[in-house]
């Protein structure tokens, strides 16, 4: 049996033990079947021999070493690591959803076209939008649908255009994905206060605007700021008839609240992994179904589900202009019910709730926090709150050594070096699913580590202590990592 401190090193193949097994087979009750002649048989591949409790044992130990929001707290920033009600769970496994098969005809499935129908209407009501495509398999998969959505309508109303501008304090994935779509990408820089700066916005407009396809802004943005003037942005973009993409992966900010609908949005992505609860710790299965105004609902991508008026019944569409199919059958089903099962489990109320919590809890982080570290934009934050190492920088201990010293006190760290414009940033998202105790017991850490920055700053260097492997060599990690057993 591994041992429980051995991180990985030994494998199943080195437990195994010739002619160990597992399980055992009942007697043969059918004919023998002849093997395949000889030359297509191997007997060289090696595969470990162990019995039930070996390989129970192993990967029970192994599903211990990840950290997860079932064992602690999860501040990663912009990725809403909150707790995902068992409710969610229970519904996604029903064998009904569960078993449905991505090619059975609509006829047998109206059950699942129409959980599928359901969702699209409360996400198209919970973002102010005309119509939703639940499609896209992840947030940047929404922001290449969202983005070639404005393609096409652009193309049908007067032509090309081959700008996409995105803010200095965007996600990555932002312009990635226009750069994707065939689109060149202009930076605009944020002003003082950490609002996208709109005398820069203006410029890039008024310099041949009409080449301007639109402009992609996260809300509240990943610095978590509300942008005090979305409303006036909105508006310049259509005078000059750009549109307006929301990145909506911080919507935890907002539900219930602002309709990005109502501030003038044109085309909204959610992120259900994040904002809808499901899990995605380890970049498993997620969902950016994407919205749009009515202008923009002939262009979503495929499959669409409709409902026929007269008979009642579901379909699975291709809308009228669409920009066709992001992927195969209908996107990530089981993601879809638990967005499903989490929005009416809560209601309006108590989606309204989770803003409120998630809004009061990283101010809350943020108040206890701001007399020891920097804090580049002295606002009321939203849902998470980006705070700077570069006191502590001042005195050897770089922001990377404070997200390693979390882990010894038990704790996830944040996201850091993000967003890109805050020197040794720090983006921390407490999520409204935490009590005042676990906020007070990470504050309590941070606070103990901003004291050993200055008095015992090898310590904090040399984080973590507690971990069984301590500074991994993530370049090598990455470039050359040993994926194979060898004898
Ligand atoms: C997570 C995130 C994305 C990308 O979403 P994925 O689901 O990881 O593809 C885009 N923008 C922001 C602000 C995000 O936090």
């Amino acid at each position: 049996m591994a041992d429980r401190d051995d991180f990985g090193a030994t494998l199943t193949f080195d437990l195994s033990r010739p002619g160990r097994v597992g399980c055992t087979l009942p007697p043969l009750d059918v004919p023998e079947a002849p093997l395949p002649s000889g030359d297509l048989l191997r007997d060289d591949i090696t595969l470990p021999e162990l019995s039930q409790p070996d390989v129970v044992r192993y990967f029970t130990q192994l599903s211990q070493r990840n950290f997860s929001i079932d064992t602690g707290f999860y501040p990663l920033g912009s990725c809403s690591m909150k707790y995902n009600p068992r409710i969610n769970e229970v519904a996604a496994r029903l064998s009904g959803l569960a078993d449905v098969h991505p090619m059975q005809s609509d006829e047998t499935a109206q059950g699942a076209l129409a959980l599928m129908h359901g969702l699209q209407r409360l996400l198209a009501e919970i973002t102010g939008m005309h119509d939703v495509s639940l499609a896209p398999d992840a947030g940047a998969h929404g922001e290449l649908a969202g983005i070639l959505i404005a393609s096409a309508y652009h193309n049908s109303n007067g032509g090309p255009r081959r700008r996409v501008l995105v803010p200095d304090s965007a996600h990555g994935t932002n312009p990635a994905t226009a750069a994707m779509a065939g689109f060149q990408v202009e930076s605009i820089p944020s002003d003082t206060d950490g609002n996208l700066d709109f005398e820069a916005l203006r410029a890039a407009l008024d310099s041949n605007g009409d080449s301007v396809a639109a402009l992609m802004l996260t809300l509240p943005s990943t610095l978590g700021l509300f942008e005090p003037r979305i409303t006036q942005i909105a508006d310049l973009l259509h005078d000059h008839g750009a549109l307006l993409y929301g990145d909506g992966a911080n919507m935890n900010a907002m539900l219930g609240r602002v309709k990005p609908g109502d501030l003038g949005f044109d085309v909204f992505h959610l992120n259900l992994h994040k904002t809808f609860s499901t899990p995605h710790g380890g970049g498993g299965p997620g969902a950016g179904p994407i919205a749009v105004t009515a202008a923009l609902a002939p262009f979503l991508p495929a499959p669409h589900v409709r409902q026929d008026k007269s008979s009642a019944r579901f379909s699975l569409e291709t809308p009228e202009h669409s920009i066709g199919r992001l992927g195969l059958f209908h996107g990530n089903f089981g993601v879809l019910v638990r967005a499903y099962a989490y929005i009416l489990s809560l209601g309006a109320e108590g989606l309204r709730g989770i803003s409120e919590a998630a809004v009061l809890n990283a101010n809350y982080v943020l108040t206890r926090l701001r007399d020891a570290y920097r804090l580049p934009y002295d606002r009321r934050c939203m849902h998470e709150v980006v705070i700077s190492g570069s006191r502590q920088k001042a005195n050897g201990v770089k922001t990377l050594d404070i997200a390693k010293r979390l882990i010894d006190y038990g704790f996830h760290p944040p996201t850091i070096y993000f967003p890109l414009i805050v020197d040794e940033a720090m983006m921390i998202e407490p999520t409204e699913s935490e009590t005042k105790e676990t906020l007070d017991a990470f504050c309590d850490a941070m606070l103990v580590i901003a004291k050993e920055a200055e008095a015992t700053p090898d310590l904090v260097r040399e984080a973590p202590a507690r971990a069984p492997l301590r500074r991994l060599d993530e370049a090598t990690a990455a470039r050359k990592p040993v994926l194979r057993w060898t004898r």
